[in-house]
């Protein structure tokens, strides 16, 4: 499918860019390799509820990974998928008296047109579930030929107790979450509660494929590892790819079942780093759709909100902690990037080598947008007072580049 239109970044030739560091969620700090290819996969939205603040803040973080390794000259592949069969979907389209189909293509053109306005550069590869059903039956084939696949009443599902000892909780607690994010411990006849279901037999008017499994749809953990495997595996590395990345609460189950189903067809590693951006919350209460709080980035930009006031808004908090969002955050963020427009808008601004040099390596260092973005407005105020230069075409496209801020 296609995605947005792409936007291109200016190249800095005499920027020095330090590696790029990333906290991995199960890990500490960990430096990538400026040398391999960057193999990114961002699990896209189910196109229910497009565009709330946390998809935005998160599709935004990686947008600045993305970003920062184009311009330190890599080899960069980024592939995002859309969930465009899943139960959330088919029971919206049901309460909502429409087809899923004409539902989830209206609200993925609206996250198009939400990720073009927030200047979210497009993934090489933005692969929807129901362009790759052939992909991932072969991909069940695999795991289903190295002996982890069994049958129960025409569902099929992945036997994941081998590969339990780097479950990130204890057994109880991964149930408790299981249970809560879609997974079905309590099924009889299951040969584990954890096992995911990775192949559903059509049920009464439910979309379904036909398939060596029959007739039905495939489970969400399985879609995500088909599509990440054929766009991104070269058929030798291990891990397969540099980063897979989502909002924290794709942490359990679905990267660690990604994870595990991988090591179950091809016996390699999944993903050198997995980074997750934390949750939005309004009001202090986290934003969901059962909570009834979301905020929609089409709503705001309805309102006249400009898109670079709502990017900026989320870049002042750090992309791994859980932020607040209010009107007051966005006020803020409108008053400071006035003030730094109007610097950019001066013939002479203050020194700026350093500035650069300066958010560069906040970037580096796990993507430390809080520092980079005190340290334009400390740039726009003493701009003010004491412009010499004639630099404010560099920083605005410098900041246009790593950012994504187009002021
Ligand atoms: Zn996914």
């Amino acid at each position: 499918m296609n995605a947005w239109p792409s936007i291109s970044i200016t190249p800095f030739k005499d920027l020095d860019l330090p590696q790029l560091k990333i906290k991995d969620s199960n890990n500490d700090i960990i430096a990538i390799d400026s040398k391999a290819t960057f193999r990114m996969y961002v699990c896209g939205i189910t196109p229910y509820d497009a565009t709330h603040l946390g998809h935005a803040a998160t599709y935004i973080a990686f947008d600045l990974i993305n970003r920062y390794q184009i311009l330190a000259g890599l080899d960069v592949h980024f592939v995002e998928n859309i969930t465009d069969v899943d139960d959330p979907l088919l029971v919206r389209a049901t309460r909502d008296n429409v087809s899923w189909q004409d539902l989830a293509n209206q609200q993925i053109e609206l996250f198009k047109s939400d990720m073009s306005a927030l200047r979210v550069i497009p993934p090489k590869d933005f692969i929807k579930v129901t362009e790759s059903l052939p992909i991932i039956e072969n991909f069940i084939k695999k795991v289903d030929s190295n002996g982890f696949l069994y049958s129960l009443e025409g569902d099929y599902y992945f036997a994941v107790s081998e590969f339990l000892s780097t479950l990130p909780m204890t057994i109880e607690e991964a149930i408790k979450i299981f249970a809560e994010r879609g997974g079905d411990p309590e099924r009889t006849g299951k040969k584990h509660k954890l096992d995911p279901l990775v192949w559903s037999a059509n049920v009464g008017n439910d979309p379904g494929w036909n398939s060596s499994y029959g007739y039905g749809r495939p489970g969400w953990h399985i879609e995500c590892t088909a599509i990440a495997c054929e766009y991104l595996d070269d058929g030798i590395s291990d891990p397969i790819i540099t980063i897979q990345g989502g909002g924290s609460d794709l942490i359990f189950p679905h990267h660690f079942m990604s994870a595990q189903i991988i090591k179950a067809a091809y016996g390699r590693s999944f993903s050198e780093l997995f980074v997750h951006a934390a949750m939005i919350s309004l009001q202090g209460e986290k934003m969901s759709k059962s909570k009834g709080n979301l905020v929609f980035v089409s709503k705001l930009l309805e309102q006249g909100v400009d898109p670079m006031v709502i990017r900026w808004a989320l870049l002042k908090g750090h992309y791994q902690n859980d932020r607040n969002w209010s009107e007051d955050l966005l006020n803020q963020a409108q008053i400071e990037v006035n003030q730094v427009r109007q610097a950019l808008a001066q013939s002479e601004v203050f020194e700026s080598h350093q500035l650069i040099q300066d958010i560069v390596v906040d970037l580096s260092n796990n993507l430390d947008t809080p520092s980079a973005l005190k340290r334009l407005i400390d740039w726009s105020i003493k701009s003010k007072s004491s412009g010499t230069v004639n630099q404010s075409g560099a920083v605005s496209r410098f900041i246009d580049s790593t950012l994504g801020l187009a002021l």
